[in-house]
């Protein structure tokens, strides 16, 4: 059974770059048929809020992603002492008294000397009663994992084949001195405990992986397979961060953007796929694979974005929508669905078939509107009004093209641009058509 999870801090909401993991990461499960497990990393418990973690939740729902389980990293801490117990008595995670500045200073000296600023395991050379002396001093230790040191490898289901040599890594810290967990305890721990078959994250995690794979392996189980894929730039090639306030999944929300568009951008960019709406996950999982995320960075582009939600509302069937439409027909979205980037604009094109309207008459076009207006057939209309309606007004008046339809348009709407008035004439309807089409 496959087993993915989307595990964020809780100490923010998310933006487009964690939605892009969680996307995928949802679309590899409904591909696999799959469990998404959502897991609040929330060790830090001075910095997570159920306030945030109840965010990303609703930033999830809104992306249209509804895990099949939850778990709360803050609710796991006896499981997690239990496991570091356990990796104690193996002598595989063993107490440091070093201070922050003996750190530090011991990193200056390596540098200074062109040594690799890796921890020196002085630790691992105190005697019981050199621990015993600084334990009686009230010092308290932090606990580092012992690697082997060794060349982890790892088939990248998206970067390909990965050697990292951990004896190049300084020894994890595990544990803080005031018992807390850092993130690669738990994050391992919870991943064999849930059985994640598959860690799909970003780039930025690769080099953790080894020292996962290593702490698994300890802990006498089989590593997941892991996928790292590039993180997102901004259309400029520069990282996001600085504008990740603006691109909080909630912001693109508020912004009135469709999930899907978000959504199908997510999923696409960086892939070697054109870049096209798709209305729900079940078409885009259609099209899912990991192998085809690109390594090199992906860029992402608002300018990109809105278009993709324009182009997605304009094929948009009414089923999608109607919920959000309140008091709207069918034949009005299939309408103006066409004319709008953003949802929200449908009621632009409300406002003009219900009105009111200033008409645009030009004084040389009053006599043509009059006649135009007279040869208005009686209702009820349908979709073919409008050319009955204009092979009368041509016939009548001899004009065609442009000039016999754009003085119809600025008289029936008050704008030379808009959905097609065959659609929009029959909404609009012949007493506010009539009404529209009298010279003031
Ligand atoms: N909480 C970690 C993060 O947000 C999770 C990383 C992982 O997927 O292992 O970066």
């Amino acid at each position: 059974m496959t087993a993915v999870r989307f595990a964020p801090s809780p100490t923010g909401r998310i933006h487009i770059g964690n939605a892009r993991t969680a996307i995928l990461n949802w679309l590899f499960a409904l591909k696999s048929g799959g469990h998404f497990i959502l897991r609040y990393d929330d060790t830090d418990v001075a910095r997570s809020t159920e306030e945030f973690a109840s965010g990303i939740a609703a930033d999830l729902a809104w992306l249209g992603i509804s895990p099949a389980r939850v778990e709360w990293q803050s609710r796991r801490f006896a499981r997690y002492r239990e496991v570091a117990d356990q990796l104690k008595a193996a002598g595989r995670l063993y107490p440091c008294f070093e201070t922050a500045d003996e750190l530090d200073r011991r990193r200056k000296r390596q540098l200074a000397r062109g040594a690799p600023p890796v921890y020196d395991r002085a630790a691992l050379r105190l005697s019981a009663a050199e621990i015993g002396k600084l334990e009686a001093e009230g010092r308290k230790p932090h606990w580092r994992f012992k690697l082997d040191g060794r060349s982890i490898a790892w088939n990248d289901l998206i970067r390909g084949p990965q050697t990292i040599d951990t004896a190049g890594l300084s020894d994890p810290v595990l544990v803080r001195e005031d018992g807390s967990y850092l993130y690669t305890l738990p994050s391992v721990i919870d991943d064999i405990d849930f059985a994640i078959s598959h860690v799909i994250r970003g780039e930025d995690h690769v080099v953790n992986t080894a020292v996962q794979i290593e702490i698994t392996e300890a802990l006498g189980a089989a590593p997941p397979q892991y996928a790292h894929h590039s993180l997102l730039t901004g259309a400029d090639g520069k990282g996001l961060s600085k504008r990740l306030g603006s691109l909080s999944v909630a912001g693109l929300r508020e912004s009135g953007l469709e999930p899907m568009a978000v959504a199908s951008l997510a999923a696409l960019l960086g892939t070697s796929d054109n870049i096209h709406p798709c209305t729900d996950y079940q078409e885009l999982a259609g099209g899912f694979a990991l192998d085809k995320l690109s390594r090199a960075p992906a860029r992402f582009d608002e300018a990109e974005l809105a278009q993709l939600n324009a182009k997605l509302l304009h094929h948009l069937p009414w089923e999608a929508v109607k919920n959000r439409l309140a008091g709207a027909t069918e034949a009005f979205w299939l309408a103006v669905r066409g004319n709008i980037a953003k949802l929200a604009d449908a009621e632009t094109w409300r406002l003009v078939i219900d009105g009111p309207v200033a008409p645009v008459i030009a004084a040389e076009d009053r006599d043509f509107i009059a006649a135009a207006k007279e040869l208005l057939p009686p209702e009820p209309w349908d979709g073919s009004t409008w050319k009955t309606w204009t092979e009368a007004v041509k016939s009548a008046t001899g004009r065609k093209g442009k000039p016999l339809f754009m003085p119809l348009r600025l008289a029936l709407t008050g704008l030379s641009h808009g959905p097609e008035l065959a659609q929009l004439l029959p909404l609009i309807g012949r007493d506010r058509a009539a009404a529209r089409l009298s010279p003031g």
